[in-house]
């Protein structure tokens, strides 16, 4: 057990509310009826809702409760891959708060929420600027409706031109959302196999671009890809893509990585989105809130979303491109994550943004090199935002598993890394601690997994329970979400 880390302290067993529910117990108290009783009588109730029946106390009690056995950011570190999962200073959270920017209603006409333009139009300013793509729009409301909105601007764009092209490739590194949104869009996604050194191979590339040619619409990279591997040949690759008319859709959920390094328009893409929710530190998770914005260069600007945004004659005005896609959310885009980000790319300048990707490497490069003698690694060449270990070892040792060795870490007071993912590693586990992790708060982390590596090889555990310390221990994960114990009706069955 770590010091500082862990769940032995006080931890109170909670029922349901339901459980809880006592007859006539209610929350509130209304005097008592001075006038006739009316209802319109089809509307009434013949059975009582089913609610359970308890006073103040008790519902604040039983949340926050259940909110203790809640794992956070905010109570220890989240070393999930892929999605970068970073604290998200306060000071956003206090900016999007002020009652100027949360209680305005989105139909104000233009002349009155300048301000609130200004934002939107700052930060599509700063992202091109981040990114070097020439145009923004902050609409999309998370990673995968960006990419859905930027291959529906490539449709239109081919469409522009009279062609009708099918297929949309995509690396198998790739995250499933990435198939996903082009199959949504409306294409074929063809999978690129990667070669043994992770990345893509420029041959096998240009190989599918002579087979498909003039049918391949986009093709959509990850960079650094999921396996924190930097495509190296990414400029050949998208003079390939274009030979042949296509486009270079770059898949932003990356960036964290190489900000202020390097730019996806030197790159050659042609189409991007951010994830705001991971790189510029905007709340994440539990399906929300979340933001995507999609930068493009010129070529594909007159199909971005409506409204566009511009700046005529020092006021912000409202424009709709007949050409345009159309919507793809209401109004503007999520608002109050699109203040969070501005207020963190403000506060970093452009020097605390390669501090932030600069960071973020050498956490991931330091986990990787001190695990290395623990855990097989897959790919030896340098990483860059994220470290991939696997079982291989940990099986040859005492038949123990990924799973059981991500359980065991909830017992080390850690949330467990991704795991199985990326599908091209077996066994995998993806670590991204991200540049908000302190070295003490690493290494506790490390130590942790160095804990567990010990005690299989000398076969003292095989963790086969884990975890144990937790109020609910281990449990049959696909009957939990197939059938979810929520009443005590459930319980019964
Ligand atoms: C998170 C992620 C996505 C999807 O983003 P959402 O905002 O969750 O929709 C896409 N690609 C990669 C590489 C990601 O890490």
């Amino acid at each position: 057990m770590i010091e500082g880390q862990g769940t032995t302290g006080l931890v109170l067993k909670e029922p349901t509310i339901f459980e809880r529910s006592s007859a006539g117990r209610q929350g509130y108290a209304l005097p008592a009826l001075d006038v006739p009783e009316k209802q319109p009588v089809r509307f009434v109730r013949h059975k009582a809702a089913e609610l359970p029946e308890v006073s103040e106390l008790e519902v604040v009690r039983h949340f926050t409760r259940l909110s203790n056995w809640n794992y956070s950011v905010d109570l220890g570190m989240f070393p999930l891959g892929s999605c970068t999962m970073k604290y998200n200073p306060r000071i956003n959270e206090e900016i999007a708060a002020l009652p100027g920017l949360s209680v305005i209603h989105p139909d104000l006409p233009a002349e009155h929420c300048q301000g609130a333009l200004e934002i939107i139009y700052c930060l599509e300013k700063l992202l091109c600027g981040i990114s070097g793509m020439d145009e923004c729009t902050a609409q999309p409301s998370a990673g995968a409706q960006g990419e859905l909105t930027g291959l529906m601007i490539v449709r239109a764009f081919h469409e522009s031109l009279g062609s009708s092209r099918k297929i949309v490739l995509v690396p198998d590194t790739a995250h499933g959302t990435n198939p996903a949104s082009s199959v949504l869009a409306g294409y074929q996604a063809i999978t690129l196999k990667s070669s043994s050194s992770g990345i893509l191979n420029l041959e096998d590339v240009r190989g599918v671009c002579d087979k498909f040619g003039r049918d391949i619409a986009a093709m959509m990279i990850t960079n650094p890809n999921t396996l924190g591997l930097f495509e190296s040949n990414i400029i050949e690759i998208s003079q390939a893509l274009h030979n042949v008319g296509a486009q270079l859709y770059m898949d932003g959920a990356n960036l964290n990585a190489i900000m202020g390094y390097a730019k996806p328009s030197d790159m050659g893409v042609d189409v991007m989105q951010f994830n705001l929710h991971k790189t510029f530190s905007t709340p994440h998770g539990g399906g929300g809130p979340g933001a995507g914005p999609v930068a493009v260069r010129s070529h594909l600007a007159p199909y971005l979303p409506n409204p566009r945004i511009r700046l005529v004659e020092g006021k912000y005005v409202t424009e709709n491109l007949k050409s345009s896609i159309g919507k793809v959310r209401g109004y503007y885009g999520n608002f109050g994550v699109l203040v969070r980000a501005l207020a963190y790319i403000l506060q970093q300048g452009a020097d605390g943004l390669k501090q932030v990707s600069k960071a973020a490497v050498l956490n991931a490069n330091y986990l990787r090199h001190r695990l290395s003698s623990h855990f097989a690694v897959p790919y030896r060449s340098p990483h860059f935002h994220e470290c991939v270990l696997t079982d291989a070892i940990q099986i040859k040792e005492n038949g123990v598993k990924t799973l059981a060795i991500a359980k065991a870490l909830i017992d080390q007071g850690f949330h467990p890394p991704t795991i199985y993912f990326p599908l091209v590693v077996g066994g995998a586990m993806l670590i991204e601690p991200t540049e908000t992790e302190s070295l003490q708060e690493l290494d506790k982390l490390i130590d942790a997994f160095i804990t567990i590596a010990e005690a299989i090889r000398t076969k003292k555990d095989n963790f086969e329970h884990a975890p144990r310390k937790t109020i609910v221990g281990k449990v049959d994960e696909v009957r939990a979400a197939r059938q979810p114990i929520l009443s005590l009706d459930d319980r019964a069955q």
